[in-house]
């Protein structure tokens, strides 16, 4: 569905748009830049106070861009390490951003080091069997501003709670595009948003500290092989063989295992970095040792890291996550072989905290109280 918000987001215009927007109207050239930094380096929450800006012009800017499109419903933070962030847009949409914290010795957990999953779509038409975001469809794209809306508002909050280092601009580390959607659907308005996160006019946020998470759209991935900026790729593989992963993953009948892996070793040679595959185990479904073997096998032929995700419970799905024992069967078989591999225990699942969960919920709430 096509969205057209009254008024475009200032967080998805980009130096170039918005000198030429106010070159129309005769404004001096060195104004856009001037906005930018209200936006990204003092972090303004209101037109008024970019005090060193015309009052004139802060009006014309009020009624023709929205400054912030999300706003902030729920603010969640667990007892471990995943915060999460349900974010409302103007046409009352829903989706979630979440913070990841990696414990440090000798750091308290607010100085450590965070990453920042973001979502690119509202809903998702991918149709994987097992995940909450798609369960509902596509509801719309999301645009460059809303993508880049989601990393500011974690600026806000998390500048609230450790005052950041002068030379920094963003507050997070890394960013990882596993929220909600197919980000390679996406694609032009994605990298649009990438594009202004990573400019010195932007947040100045470094490529290489984004990766991009994909379910496997090949033509996009090539594509996203002959970008420059230089981006991460990790690919929701979940399946070792077609037959299994044609059964929880509809996208494999269009890009089967035998197109999907030549493009992602194409992007890896094209970058010279390691991709990751995610596995995310379920009981009986592709989590046997023969699944195991033939991952390893991939893995090794890609030169790729494997990140092994134990499933999280999607209420109303049949699906499970495997035993420990088994977790930890099917990660011993790969790291026999040398094959770089994480386990990942699952956090935050209190809070909902897998792909699209807590949006799922709160729509429901919505539902029953007609709010
Ligand atoms: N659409 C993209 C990115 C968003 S999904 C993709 O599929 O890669 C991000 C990751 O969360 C994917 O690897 C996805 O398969 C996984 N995921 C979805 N539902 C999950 C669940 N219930 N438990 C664990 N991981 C899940
Ligand atoms: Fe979409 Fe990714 Fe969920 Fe599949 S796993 S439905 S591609 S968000």
């Amino acid at each position: 569905m096509k969205y057209t918000p009254a008024k475009p987001p200032l967080t998805g215009e980009t130096l170039d748009s918005l000198a030429a927007t106010l070159e129309a109207r005769q404004e001096p050239a060195f104004r856009a830049r001037q906005i930018l930094e209200w936006v990204y380096k003092k972090r303004a929450r209101s037109w008024d106070e970019m005090t060193n800006l015309p009052i004139a012009l802060r009006q014309w800017l009020a009624e023709t861009f929205d400054l912030m499109p999300a706003s902030l419903v729920i603010d969640r933070q667990s007892s471990d390490v995943t915060d999460k962030l349900l974010l409302e847009l103007r046409d009352r949409s829903l989706i979630e951003t979440v913070i990841i914290r990696a414990p440090q010795e000798g750091v308290g957990l607010e100085h450590s080091r965070k990453t920042i999953c973001i979502s690119t779509q509202v809903g998702c038409a991918m149709g994987c069997v097992f995940c909450a975001s798609g369960l509902a469809g596509l509801k719309r794209d999301l645009n460059a501003g809303e993508i880049v809306a989601q990393l500011l508002q974690i600026c806000y909050r998390e500048d609230e709670r450790t005052p950041r280092a002068r030379s920094e601009l963003a507050s997070f580390d890394n960013i990882v595009v596993m929220g909600m959607g197919e980000p390679l659907a996406n694609y032009d308005h994605l990298l649009r948003a990438l594009t202004i996160l990573n400019a010195p006019w932007g947040l100045g946020f470094g490529a290489r500290r984004v990766t991009i998470s994909t379910s496997g759209l090949v033509p996009r991935i090539l594509q996203l092989a002959g970008e420059d900026l230089g981006f991460r790729l990790a690919v929701s593989l979940h399946g070792a063989t077609d037959e299994v992963r044609e059964k929880i993953m509809p996208v494999n009948r269009a890009y089967p295992l035998a197109q999907l892996l030549p493009a992602v070793k194409t992007f890896a040679q094209r970058h010279g970095r390691m991709v990751t595959l995610e596995f995310i185990l379920i009981e009986d479904v592709n989590d046997s040792i023969d699944q195991a073997e033939k991952l390893r096998d991939i893995a090794r032929d890609l030169h790729a890291h494997v990140n092994l995700i134990p499933y999280n419970t999607v209420a109303g799905l049949p699906w499970k996550r495997p035993s420990l024992t088994r977790q930890e069967r099917f990660a011993g078989i790969l790291r026999a072989s040398r094959v770089s591999v994480t386990l990942r225990r699952e956090k935050g699942h209190e809070i909902d905290a897998a792909c699209g969960q807590l949006r799922l919920k709160t729509e429901k709430d919505r539902e029953l109280t007609g709010a």
